[in-house]
């Protein structure tokens, strides 16, 4: 499956974030001999496990809720944070950063999925946070963009709908914030079940796991 994701991806010129969560070692081995560089993972200590263990070409990202706490286990490394979900939190990664002397690339993650709870903030709390940013910048953070899940659903159009929402939060933020910022950028939208209509709708990198491991 690899080789296919990969390619249709790379059509699209896409980022492939491959989520190897719950993998273990050998598994991910076999996507990197196979070229595969980008790693997502939800929890901080499996991914610094994984970080010290394998090759150190790897750009490790953190796709899953990040607790204030422990920032300071990843900040050395970390390639990306897709979800960021408040000011604390920036600030705290802000720090962490800085004691690492690095600017750590950030997302904004929203809450798009009509059901669930899921994490995420609002395109009010996006503004007021950037609003904050303003008047207390943050000099070891580097927001690139935006991040979202859509619903646990077959409904395709509701997918859709929700991804349509997240490109037009990105769109918005982009032309109010970022409009000079040629490194805000990025929409990582779509997984497994629905990566062919995040492409479709705007994504910019896709996180994919089970579909990539099966
Ligand atoms: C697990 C996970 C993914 C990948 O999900 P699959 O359905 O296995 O592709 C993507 N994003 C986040 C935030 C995840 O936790």
């Amino acid at each position: 499956m690899y080789s296919k994701i990969a390619e249709y991806t790379n059509k699209y010129q896409v980022t492939l974030v491959a989520v190897s969560k719950t993998q273990p070692l050998p598994t991910i081995m076999v996507l990197y001999d196979q070229g595969q560089r980008i790693f997502g993972e939800n929890r901080v200590q499996e991914m610094s496990e994984k970080y010290e263990a394998m090759p150190k070409d790897i750009q490790w990202h953190l796709i899953g809720h990040l607790q204030k706490n422990k920032v300071k286990y990843i900040a050395s490394y970390v390639s990306m944070i897709h979800s960021v979900d408040s000011f604390e939190l920036l600030e705290v990664i802000d720090q962490q950063a800085q004691k690492n002397n690095r600017i750590i690339p950030v997302l904004l993650q929203f809450h798009i999925a009509r059901e669930e709870t899921k994490f995420g903030l609002n395109i009010k709390e996006a503004q007021s946070l950037m609003e904050t940013i303003k008047h207390q910048p943050l000099n070891h953070i580097k927001i690139c963009g935006v991040m979202g899940m859509a619903s646990f659903t077959d409904d395709k159009e509701k997918v859709r709908k929700e991804f349509k929402t997240l490109k037009s939060y990105f769109d918005l933020l982009k032309s109010e914030y970022f409009a000079d910022d040629t490194e805000f950028k990025e929409i990582s939208m779509g997984m497994s079940s629905d990566y062919e209509i995040a492409i479709a709708e705007g994504s910019t990198m896709v996180r994919v796991g089970s579909a990539l491991f099966g």
